[in-house]
């Protein structure tokens, strides 16, 4: 107890776990949001806008000759917000050849003439594709450069040459909307989010480890109740899968420990209570033998002699059942005439024929199995015994052998008082009683059947009884039969 204590005590309660691997789930998307969000949504929205001008300019530069190019850059400006102009130029002139503007502050109005133009011109001649930034528009040009709420343009300019001598000059402007005023309001957004979500993860956390520790702590209380040795106590395994399933497991194993506990006591009870009758009568006996002159006689000698072996049988069958019982009794088993073995235990009963009884044997022909003979001879012997002293006052008991399909059947059939329908399931339980109003229930060890059992499960045999009040019993068993050359083998 001391070491599972202090085992527990390594580890934080389950609460604190959850919270911190919530907080941390938290954490992790909050930053990578306002990493996102704050940091790189400018540079990322100004990336994708460069590549759209590129885009546009290129298509605008593979179309420079077509005849509906007005069209095409129509369309083109209206869907990109994206102005475009393309000249049109011929040695020193340059004409406008189409133009289209969706802005009014379009930086692109009326440059022709411009020392700007011959910039975009000579940069366009040299890189291929020039680009150049512009502060402020037309209207509000940015003296000072560098507030983030003046937008900020992109102009760009393609030279591509057409028939002859013609050259054309494609020119975009596209605006940078300012983002500064985005950023603020995703950044206040994003600063409620976090409160929200740190909130709800505390929730969760409270939620989640009370639906888990609750039951747990419930369940780990009453184990160590029923360590203690209370077997009253009930697991709640709350109202997740996990823990009810082991909730019904502890209830389970609870139950069993305490059936268990109850047999343990009662095999305890029922054994010093049988070897205390005998030991009694011996006692008892000797003394009188000893005491009272006249009384050595050969009925008490018989008396104590019998009392004696029935504490040895009592004590055997305890052994032998502990033994089978906890498996370290295991089977030698060979090839036998189940037909024989009866006939064995049969010659033990001879004496009884003088009391009046009847034991018959029905068989028609020799069987034979695989099987341990001790066992089989003591499973026969413990039908046969019981037959004999629970059977009725016609003091007949039947014992049938039947071969049929491959399997080999023993009944024996008594005409006693037979067992409650009730009690059938029970009577192989060690230490079993009918509750007592056979003559011999009071002499029985209760421990006969349950041997039976546990021989015949280690057979893996069938077996079984029928038995109606007031008519008798059949107990039976039954086990595969060796092919008829099994004889020979025997031999
Ligand atoms: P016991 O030594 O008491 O006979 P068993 O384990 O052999 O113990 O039998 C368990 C109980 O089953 C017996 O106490 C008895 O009440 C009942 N029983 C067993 N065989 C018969 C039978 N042939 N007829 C009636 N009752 C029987």
């Amino acid at each position: 107890m001391k070491e599972k204590k202090s085992a527990a005590a390594k580890y934080p309660p389950l609460r604190r776990k959850v919270f911190v691997l919530l907080a941390v789930f938290v954490g992790v998307t909050l930053a990578t949001l306002w990493v996102f969000q704050i940091f790189l949504l400018k540079p990322m929205y100004e990336s994708l806008k460069m590549q759209e001008m590129r885009t546009v300019s290129d298509i605008v530069v593979r179309n420079a000759e077509s005849e509906d190019l007005q069209t095409l850059t129509d369309s083109l400006a209206k869907t990109t917000n994206i102005c475009i102009s393309v000249y049109e130029i011929s040695g020193p002139s340059a004409r406008l050849r189409v133009n289209s503007h969706i802005r009014g502050s379009c930086f692109l109005h009326n440059v022709t003439s411009d020392p700007f133009m011959n910039r975009l011109y000579a940069g366009a001649k040299q890189e291929g594709y020039y680009t150049e930034e512009i502060r402020g528009n037309l209207f509000t040009p940015d003296k000072h450069g560098h507030s983030d709420n003046i937008p900020k343009s992109i102009i760009t300019a393609q030279i591509v040459s057409g028939e002859g001598e013609t050259s054309y000059l494609v020119i975009l402007n596209g605006e940078i909307e300012p983002v500064a005023t985005t950023t603020d309001t995703l950044r206040v957004q994003l600063a409620i989010i976090t409160v929200l979500l740190l909130i709800f993860a505390g929730i969760t956390a409270v939620i989640v480890s009370g639906a888990i520790s609750r039951p747990i702590t419930q369940m780990s209380k009453e184990a160590h109740k029923l360590a203690l040795g209370t077997y009253d106590v009930h697991f709640d395994g709350g109202h997740t899968q996990e823990t009810a399933e082991l909730g019904d497991a502890l209830n389970y194993a609870a139950h069993e420990l305490s059936s268990i506990d109850t047999m343990q006591k009662e095999l305890l009870a029922n054994i010093s209570h049988d070897l205390r009758t005998p030991l009694t009568m011996i006692s008892g006996y000797s003394e009188v033998m000893r005491d009272i002159p006249g009384e050595m006689t050969a009925e008490n000698m018989q008396i104590i002699i019998d009392e004696t072996r029935r504490l040895t049988n009592l004590v055997n069958d305890i052994l032998d059942l502990s033994r089978l019982k906890n498996g370290t009794q295991t089977l030698s088993c060979e090839t036998i005439s189940l037909t024989e073995t009866v006939r064995e235990t049969l010659t033990r009963y001879a004496k009884l024929a003088s009391d009046g009884y009847r034991i018959e044997f029905v068989c028609d022909r020799d069987a034979f199995i695989y099987a341990d003979k001790s066992k089989i001879l003591q499973v026969i012997y413990n039908f046969v015994n019981n037959a004999v002293s629970y059977t009725g006052e016609d003091k007949t008991v039947i014992i049938r052998q039947i071969c049929k399909d491959g399997m080999c059947r023993i009944e024996v059939t008594d005409s006693g008082l037979g067992i409650p329908e009730e009690q059938l399931p029970l009577i192989w339980d060690r230490y079993y009683k009918v509750p007592n109003y056979h003559k011999r229930a009071v002499t029985g060890t209760g421990l006969g059947l349950s041997i039976v059992k546990s021989i015949l499960l280690l057979h893996g045999a069938q077996f079984g009884v029928q038995s109606t009040v007031g008519k008798g019993s059949t107990f039976w068993f039954s086990l595969p039969e060796l092919q008829p050359d099994a004889e020979k083998q025997l031999k």
